[in-house]
Formats: C-alpha cells, structure tokens, sequence
C-alpha cells in the first residue's frame, strides 16, 4: 500500500552510484539537491523525497565507525519527520555498515534501506536508477494498518531485498552483487514487489526506537590459511587492548589441530579475548562438534558464530564492547539474535 503523502530521506554517501559523466566523459559525483535533473523518474513516484549528503561523498573504502555514529546522528535527528530512509552507500562496504546499523538502530519501525549500483546512475546501462527507485518505493511501502512493510536495515540489490546482516558482498562487477546465503531474502521485485513478511524482523510496534552511538574497535579478524604460521598469530593475539577476533576459519569451522595453533588461539583465551569462530564459505554454518578439528576450538573456549557473517561478527563485537559490556556478557551476547543475524 503505497502512501501518497509520505516522505524518505535519500543520504548519499558516496560510492559509484552518485556519479554522472561531465563533458569530458570523466566521472564525478553530483549534487543530489538536483537529483530529479539526474533521475527524472523520481517525478513520477507518488510521494516527497528530500536528500542529504555526506559534505566530502566518500568510496565506501572509507567507511569507518565514526562515519556510522554520523549515519546513526542523521536518523536520529530526521526520524519523525520520514517514513522510510535510504542510503545510497558505495558496494564495497555496504554489509559492513549495513551489519553496523542494525545493531546501533535498536528497535526501528521504519525502513532504512542501503543500496548502490555497480555502474553509474549517469551511465547509460546504470543497475543504479532501477536500484534507487525501487528501495525508495520499498522505504514508504506500508501494511493496511499503515505501518512500514520492512521496519529494518535492509540491503537492495538488483530487485532482491535481503536482511543487511546476513548480506554480503559476492561479485565484485556483475550487477548481482550481494547475496544472504543464510536468511532468506525479504522481497523481490518484479512486476510489483512481493515481501515475505514472515520473514520481516517483527518487534512490538511500541518498543521507542533507540539510537546507539558506542563502537570499541579493539576487535579484528584472523583468516587462517594452511602455511599460516604461530608468529603471525601471536602477533595479532598480543595486539594491546584486543577484546575480539572474529576467526575465520574453514569449512564447518575446522582450524589445525597441531599443538601449536591450540596453544596460540589459548593464550588468546586466556588473556581474555573473546574468539569468534566463523566460516570462510559463503554459506552454511560453524558447528564445531562435527570434526576433531572443530571440537579441539570448542574445548579451550573458542565461541561458535554459528551462521553469522564475518561483518556482521565485527560489527557486534564493536556494538557490544561499545556499551561497556564484560567479557562473559559479550559472549553471551554473541549467541543471541540481535537483530536478525544469526540464527539461533
Ligand atoms: N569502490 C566503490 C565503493 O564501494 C564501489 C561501489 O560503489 O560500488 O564506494
């Protein structure tokens, strides 16, 4: 049900999507206060869009949590007064910010959705305009009662919405570029844009939005690799004021057994970081009883990530060490569903 008077904030961030060849065929960012020059199109849908930008529009390489607490500040600050936001955002690091959000936007009722584009909205192919236009429609999409269709942080990509937790980044130029291998996806558009609303995050529609500002990013992520050596990861393990690492290890989340690597990964236990394990494939799930070399993790304290992905992992370990929470609390945590990320 579409709502005539309804108005989303469109924040562009930067990225390849917010670009328009000049007279000389060279690439620049445009002003989005003349959006509709770019994209006529948007005249054509039935309700009001008004746009900020991000003062320097950045490639999404220079993402960083400090830029997330400005994201979170500009929600905050316009929550009244839209029905829906979206954020245009760079590809690169969408799943990162878009994991980040849905942990700092605690209790939305309203649709905050990040998409992009692989080429420019000012290139003639551009999977840009379809991209935008569509998220836009989906941020004032409402239910008969008239409320939001998808209250959640929410990727669209190439006519699927997909949980912006469980997404990830899978192609690094065909237009598919993100994919949720482990949640189903929320919506897809077609002729019209059907939700599976099951599958929406549904919390009490009178829970107050909260807007979280804390981040700690002592935290970081080891990818094991055969050939990876002790050093290296006592190396990482000894980092000053590490609380997190997010361990990304293979298959069903199998690591060496050798007693060398145990005691590594232990010394980190013991010093009171807390191990995340994760796997490298896209898909699937970390189940550490399955092999010995999952087991032998699990024995010295090692935590599974179960389903999660490694930038959602990230982003909760920063959001949880942020409020200041023990270590025991974060582990905990961890093995809880948030906001959607991890199944439980
Ligand atoms: N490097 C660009 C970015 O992430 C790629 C893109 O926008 O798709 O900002």
């Amino acid at each position: 049900m579409l709502d005539f008077n309804a108005c989303v904030l469109l924040i562009y961030t930067g990225g390849t999507v917010g670009m328009i060849e000049d007279a000389t065929g060279a690439l620049r960012t445009f002003d989005f206060n003349h959006l509709k020059k770019y994209v006529p199109e948007i005249n054509r849908l039935n309700f009001n869009i008004e746009s900020i930008q991000f003062e320097v529009p950045i490639d999404s390489s220079d993402m960083n949590p400090e830029k997330w607490l400005h994201l979170v500040k500009i929600i905050e600050e316009n929550y009244n007064k839209y029905d829906g936001f979206v954020i245009l955002h760079g590809t690169d690091t969408m799943a990162y910010s878009a994991s980040a959000l849905s942990f700092m936007l605690e209790n939305l009722n309203k649709p905050v959705i990040l998409t992009g584009s692989q080429l420019p909205i000012g290139k003639i192919r551009t999977d840009g305009k379809e991209n935008l236009i569509t998220a836009l429609e989906i941020a004032v999409d409402k239910n008969e009662n008239g409320e939001a269709v998808v209250p959640e942080v929410c990727i669209f990509f190439q006519n699927l919405l997909m949980r912006g937790n469980r997404t990830i980044k899978v192609n690094a130029d065909n237009f598919r570029a993100f994919n949720s291998f482990n949640y189903p996806i929320l919506a897809e558009a077609g002729t019209y844009i059907r939700y599976w609303n099951d599958l929406v995050l549904h919390r009490p529609r009178n829970l107050k939005p909260k807007f979280h500002y804390l981040l700690d990013t002592n935290v970081t992520v080891i990818r094991i690799f055969p050939g990876i050596s002790a050093e290296t990861l006592r190396a990482i393990i000894h980092i000053p004021h590490l609380k997190g690492i997010v361990l990304e290890t293979y298959g069903a989340g199998n690591a060496p057994t050798g007693k060398w690597f145990l005691d590594v990964i232990k010394e980190g236990i013991d010093k009171g970081i807390v191990i995340v394990n994760v796997t490298q494939c896209a898909s699937g799930s970390v189940e550490m009883n399955r092999y010995q070399a999952g087991q032998a993790l699990k024995d010295i304290g090692v935590l599974s990530g179960n389903d999660v992905t490694t930038e959602a992992a990230v982003a909760k370990l920063m959001f949880l060490f942020g409020h200041g929470l023990s270590r025991d609390e974060v582990k905990c945590n961890m093995q809880l569903s948030l906001a959607g990320e991890i199944t439980v």
